[in-house]
């Protein structure tokens, strides 16, 4: 195998390794809780919370209802008791007891309100509740499925990282490092020769340069500085 052709294997092996290192690095930034299932809780809670005011608001306003309807018997009673005769007090009662009575009409038309409102905020919140465990379940599939990839990629990868190492060592050492002073300048230290061109910079070479690299012999391109590699 000419060393061209090594160099090759060993740069398409570390390209695979990179490009495994950032599934592996995005599917670990995956894993955890969600957006999705953060919101969905959160969605839920707030539902709970506002439902429980707003039951909290509709017994006060039955409390409030209560408490005028037992005043309003009380001034009826007098009312109608026969035992007030005296006309400005009669008059005073009768007028109290309008003033109570618009006020409990107010105050049962918000307790109509208030409970349909709570029984709106109920309704949401139990297709919160529906919502939310459909999405916990297909995260938690989702979660399982990433775990397995993750560990699959995990072992592919350490094979890579043998294999890469493993290839390295065949290769001797002062061409490795020609490889990697190259790569750390333009990324990728070797570039195939296509139609007479150099794939690195996309540069024609010239007739000596193509035979050089079409020889067993490391020839860099005079424009990029990669190495050469032809088929
Ligand atoms: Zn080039």
């Amino acid at each position: 195998m000419s060393i061209t052709l090594k160099l090759l294997g060993l740069q398409e092996l570390e390209i695979e390794i990179a490009s495994l290192e950032k599934a592996l690095a995005e599917g670990r930034s995956r894993l955890g809780e969600s957006r999705q299932l953060l919101e969905a809780r959160q969605t839920k809670s707030t539902l709970e919370e506002s439902h429980r005011q707003a039951t909290s608001r509709l017994k006060t306003l039955e409390w409030q209802s209560e408490d005028l309807k037992n005043k309003l018997k009380h001034i009826n009673d007098q009312l109608y008791s026969g035992r007030i005769t005296n006309p400005k007090e009669l008059t005073n009662l009768q007028h109290e007891a309008e003033v109570l009575s618009a006020n409990m009409a107010d105050i049962d038309e918000q307790a109509l309100r208030e409970m349909e409102n709570t029984e709106t905020l109920w309704n949401e919140f139990n297709l919160a509740v529906e919502s939310l465990a459909g999405i916990e379940e297909t995260w938690k599939l989702d979660q399982q499925q990433l775990m397995q990839d993750i560990q699959a990629a995990s072992e592919k990868l350490a094979r890579l990282r043998q294999k890469r190492d493993e290839a390295a060592a065949e290769i001797d050492a002062q061409v490795i490092q020609v490889y990697e002073r190259i790569k750390t300048q333009r990324s990728l230290a070797v570039a195939r020769v296509v139609n007479g061109t150099c794939e690195g910079c996309h540069i024609s070479l010239s007739s000596a340069q193509l035979q050089h690299a079409r020889s067993a012999s490391m020839e860099k391109c005079a424009n990029c500085g990669r190495i050469l590699f032809c088929e």
